[in-house]
């Protein structure tokens, strides 16, 4: 069993597409480990992607995650990493894959409507950015 970290953005909780989208999660064969909904602050952005911030895009991507709730995901599978980015599709909606998340939901490359670890490394600290133990079952 693997663990990854994913979040419904922004874009997606405010058209209420969140249910459709947590639909095709346990749909695909994912077991729902944690999950909150909450607001970023701007801070707390600016530090879940530290590993984007000197890409031009690092301060509207920041904008866009605060700007309104979230939902922040612990998804465990076998292979959850790699099937959770392949269900998501490619972070450019206009080269998603048909299907995917992206695909279907997502307005433009920003506001692409979900996240996704894309490595043990990575979901070894997003997890834990978001939740705490105790808080995954
Ligand atoms: N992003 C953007 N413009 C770009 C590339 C990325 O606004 O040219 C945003 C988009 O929301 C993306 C996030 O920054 O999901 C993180 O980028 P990354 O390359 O890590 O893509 P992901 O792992 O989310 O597919
Ligand atoms: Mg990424």
């Amino acid at each position: 069993m693997e663990r990854t970290f994913a979040i419904i953005k922004p874009d997606a909780v405010e058209r209420k597409l969140a249910g459709q989208i947590l639909a095709r999660i346990e749909e695909n064969g994912f077991t729902i480990a944690g999950m909150k909904k909450i607001q970023l602050t701007r801070k707390q952005a600016e530090g879940f992607y530290c590993v984007h911030s000197e890409r031009p895009f690092f301060n509207d991507l920041c904008a866009f995650m605060s700007r309104s709730p979230v939902i922040v995901l612990c998804l465990e599978k076998e292979n959850a990493i790699a099937d959770w980015r392949t269900l998501m599709g490619a972070t450019n909606p206009a080269n998603a894959e048909p299907g995917t998340i992206r695909k279907d939901f997502a307005v433009n490359i920003e506001e692409n409507s979900s996240h996704g670890s894309d490595a043990p490394e990575t979901a070894a600290f997003e997890i834990p950015y978001f939740f705490s133990a105790l808080e995954l079952v």
